[in-house]
C-alpha cells in the first residue's frame, strides 16, 4: 500500500494503543481489497478525546476506533448516535461524514456473531453470565438483552458499577440480576446459566486469574472469553479441563472490526484476510 495525498485515513483513539491488533486487521483488508486507505492507532488521552475526534473530523479523517478509555465519554461528544450505540451506552465506531461525528456500537454484534460462529448459538432464550460491567461487559449484557437471552446476570469488582446496565435492561423483557465476583456468589447461581463471558480485563496479563474455583464449570456450560491475546486465558484452561466448551475472544475483535469497515467504507469486509492477519499479528511470533 503506497501512502499518498489521496489516502483516506482510519484509526483507533485509546490509551494505551501499542498492543492493538486492529491496524494488523484493517490495512490488510484495505490491501486485499487494493483500496488507497490506511489505518493508524493514536495515544489519545482521556482529557484529549473531545479535540483528538474534532480534530479528526477537521483533518478529513474517514473515522475512528474507540477503546478503553473512551467508548462511555464519546456518547456526549459525538453528533448523532446510532440505534445500538444509544440502547448499548458505549461508542466503539465514529463515522465522521459531512462535517458529523456519528457514533456507532459494533461490539454487541462482535459478541453476538462470535457466539454465533463459536458455539453456533444465538442469546435468545439463553441464560448468561456477564463477568465484568466496564465498557465491554455493559456493551455485551444489554445486546444478550436486545437478542431475547432469557436472564442476563452481571458479575462486577465494584457493586455500583452495574446500575447503568440495570437500567438500559429495564427496556427489554430479561430478567436483570447483579451478583458479586465471587466464587461463592458465582456458585449460587452457576447452575442457572448456559454461557459465561468474562468482560473483565483479568487475562490480559499472562497468568493473571480471576481466581474462580474450578468446580464451578461443568460440560454443560459455555464459557467465553472476550481477552484474546492468548488463545488460552487462565479461566479457559479452568473451564475446558472440567469439560466445558471454550472459546477466546479473537472472532468478537474480528466481527466488530469488520462491522467497522464496512461502516466506513461500504464494502463488504473482506473475513478471511481480516482473521488471517489477525491470527498472525496476535499469536504469529507466539507459533
Ligand atoms: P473497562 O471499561 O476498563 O472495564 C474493565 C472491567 O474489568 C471492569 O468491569 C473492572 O471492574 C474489571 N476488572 C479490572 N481488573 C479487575 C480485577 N483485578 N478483578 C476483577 N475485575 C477487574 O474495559 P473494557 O473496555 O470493558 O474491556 C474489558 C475487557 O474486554 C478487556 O480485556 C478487553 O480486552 C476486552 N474486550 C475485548 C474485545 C474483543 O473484541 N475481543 C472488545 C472489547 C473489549 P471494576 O468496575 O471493579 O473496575
Amino acid at each position: 500500500m503506497n501512502i499518498d495525498g489521496s489516502t483516506t485515513v482510519v484509526g483507533l483513539f485509546g490509551s494505551p494503543v501499542t498492543h492493538t491488533a486492529s491496524p494488523a486487521m484493517h490495512n490488510a483488508a484495505f490491501k486485499a481489497l487494493k483500496m488507497n486507505w490506511a489505518y493508524l492507532a493514536f495515544p489519545v488521552e482521556p482529557r484529549n478525546l473531545r479535540g483528538a475526534l474534532l480534530g479528526a473530523r477537521d483533518m478529513g479523517l474517514r473515522g475512528v476506533n474507540l477503546t478503553v478509555p473512551h467508548k462511555l465519554s464519546a456518547l456526549d461528544i459525538v453528533d448523532e448516535l446510532s440505534e445500538e450505540a444509544r440502547k448499548l451506552g458505549a461508542v466503539n465506531t465514529v463515522l465522521i461524514e459531512n462535517g458529523k461525528l456519528r457514533g456507532f456500537n459494533t461490539d454487541g454484534y462482535g459478541i453476538a456473531k462470535a457466539i454465533k460462529t463459536e458455539f453456533n448459538f444465538t442469546f435468545k432464550g439463553k441464560r448468561v453470565l456477564v463477568l465484568g460491567a466496564g465498557g465491554a461487559g455493559r456493551s455485551i449484557a444489554v445486546q444478550c438483552a436486545l437478542d431475547g437471552a432469557s436472564q442476563v446476570l452481571v458479575a462486577n469488582r465494584t457493586p455500583g458499577k452495574t446500575d447503568p446496565i440495570a437500567r438500559q435492561m429495564a427496556e427489554t423483557k430479561t430478567v436483570f440480576r447483579a451478583v458479586a465476583l465471587t466464587t461463592d456468589d458465582i456458585a449460587r447461581v452457576i447452575n442457572e446459566v448456559d454461557l459465561l463471558i468474562n468482560a473483565t480485563s483479568v487475562g490480559l496479563l499472562e497468568g493473571e486469574s480471576l481466581g474462580l474455583d474450578p468446580k464451578l464449570f461443568t460440560p454443560r456450560l459455555f464459557v467465553y472469553d472476550t481477552v484474546y491475546r492468548f488463545t488460552e486465558t487462565e479461566l479457559l484452561r479452568t473451564a475446558a479441563a472440567a469439560g466445558a466448551k471454550t472459546a477466546n475472544g479473537l472472532n468478537m475483535l474480528l466481527h466488530q472490526g469488520a462491522r467497522a469497515f464496512e461502516i466506513w467504507t461500504k464494502h463488504k469486509a473482506p473475513l478471511a484476510v481480516m482473521r488471517r492477519a489477525l491470527n498472525a499479528a496476535v499469536y504469529g511470533a507466539r507459533k
